[in-house]
């Protein structure tokens, strides 16, 4: 009988769960979410780079289940802003804040920043750990600027104010497919799926 691996997400969020089904598609895996195994409680996340965030998730849930593990981190920094919202953008504005909460704030802080000073930065993490070992590790970006007001209805979080000038349209206005070609995590879901692919074949 062929050996099928079980491959955790260590996420709660089902849209993850979804995209990592279909990452994995014909490959030996299983992919199983957190409460499958009964862990439910997202662990805290102290680290100070988006790397290390994604890799002591992958750690914590692998030696917690005994399971290969993935897990991911994303954000986006913002130039004039120092860096901020960074590890901070999924709380930005605080935890009742929604996604054009969110945005509103963005603008708010960035009213009368000119164009060329508007440079922001996605960045998305990904590592997949066996217990204490990191087998695998990638960080991707995407470079654009904030735009002055949103735009595009696709995508979700700061999409619609994500300018990205190799395309010349926000992040909103991109379908998934194209949105995937060039973003941080389709990058580095990308390189992900290339190293399941040799990991576990099909
Ligand atoms: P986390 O990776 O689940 O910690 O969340 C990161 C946060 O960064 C999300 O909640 C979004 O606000 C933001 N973010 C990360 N990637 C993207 C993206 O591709 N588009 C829009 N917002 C994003």
């Amino acid at each position: 009988m062929e050996r099928v691996t079980r491959l955790l997400v260590a996420s709660q969020n089902p849209g993850k769960l979804a995209e990592m089904q279909k990452l994995a598609a014909g490959l030996h895996l299983e992919i199983v979410a957190p409460r499958d195994v009964g862990l439910l409680v997202a662990p805290e996340e102290p680290g100070s780079t988006f790397l290390e965030n994604a890799e002591l998730k992958a750690r914590h849930y692998s030696l917690a289940s005994g399971l290969v593990t993935v897990a991911d981190d994303s954000g986006i920094c913002v130039e004039a802003l120092g860096g901020e919202p960074g590890l901070h953008s999924a709380r930005f504005g605080g935890l009742r804040a929604s996604d054009a909460d969110r945005n509103r704030l963005l603008l708010e802080k960035l009213a009368g920043v000119p164009p060329a000073r508007r440079g922001a930065r996605f960045v998305s993490a990904v590592a997949v750990a066996r217990g204490e070992e990191i087998a695998f590790a990638v960080q991707e970006t995407a470079d654009g600027r904030i735009a002055d007001a949103p735009a595009g209805e696709n995508g979700f979080g700061y999409d619609p104010l994500f300018f990205f000038p190799p395309l010349g349209r926000t992040f909103g206005q991109l379908d998934p497919a194209e949105k995937d070609r060039v973003s941080h995590r389709g990058k580095a879901f990308a390189a992900l799926r290339t190293w399941l692919r040799s990991t576990f074949p099909a």
